[in-house]
């Protein structure tokens, strides 16, 4: 990723919540100048296991945050995609210079929207995870790792 922004400053959007600590590492790890640190924050699952169906923006970015800019989209795990669907449909219409996607795990087997990522830290099973910023009813962030939930027989 400092090889692909040497000539181009990136504002890099997390999205929240789940991609926070992610982030944080991430950034501290670059070699080139960040412009700036941005947070989308996206309706989800609701305490649920299962999506809930359609994400929404519930908090997002002024314009000039994002026009003319080129982004790099961090977020913590792309399931169905559906949520990083929204996410750039949002930001497309902010006319960013250029946006590419950051993915710590990608779960593939559920995918309903094709997605293409540019950066992703690991391919996932389809198992329910958490620690590391990924929650279960915002429990289990603080986790310092990545754990697979035990599911309950049944
Ligand atoms: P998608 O819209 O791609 O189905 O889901 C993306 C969002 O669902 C993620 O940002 C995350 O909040 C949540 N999610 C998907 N899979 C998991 C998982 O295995 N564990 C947790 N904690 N959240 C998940």
């Amino acid at each position: 990723m400092d090889r692909d922004y040497a000539a181009h400053t990136p504002v890099f959007v997390g999205v929240l919540k789940g991609g926070f600590i992610f982030l944080a590492d991430l950034v501290r790890r670059m070699q080139v100048s960040v412009l700036s640190v941005e947070f989308l924050r996206l309706s989800s699952y609701g305490g649920n296991k299962t999506s809930s169906g359609f994400p929404k923006i519930v908090v997002g970015l002024p314009d000039d945050a994002v026009e003319n800019r080129h982004l790099v989209v961090v977020e913590d795990i792309v399931d169905t995609g559906l949520t990083t669907a929204a996410t750039l449909r949002y930001l497309r219409e902010k006319k960013p210079a250029s946006i590419k996607l950051c993915v710590l795990l990608d779960k593939p087997e559920r995918r309903r929207v094709p997605t293409l990522i540019d950066y992703v830290g690991f391919t996932v099973p389809d198992r329910f995870l958490v620690g590391y910023g990924l929650d279960l009813d915002q429990r289990y962030r603080q986790l310092p790792g990545i754990y697979i939930l035990n599911q309950e027989p049944g």
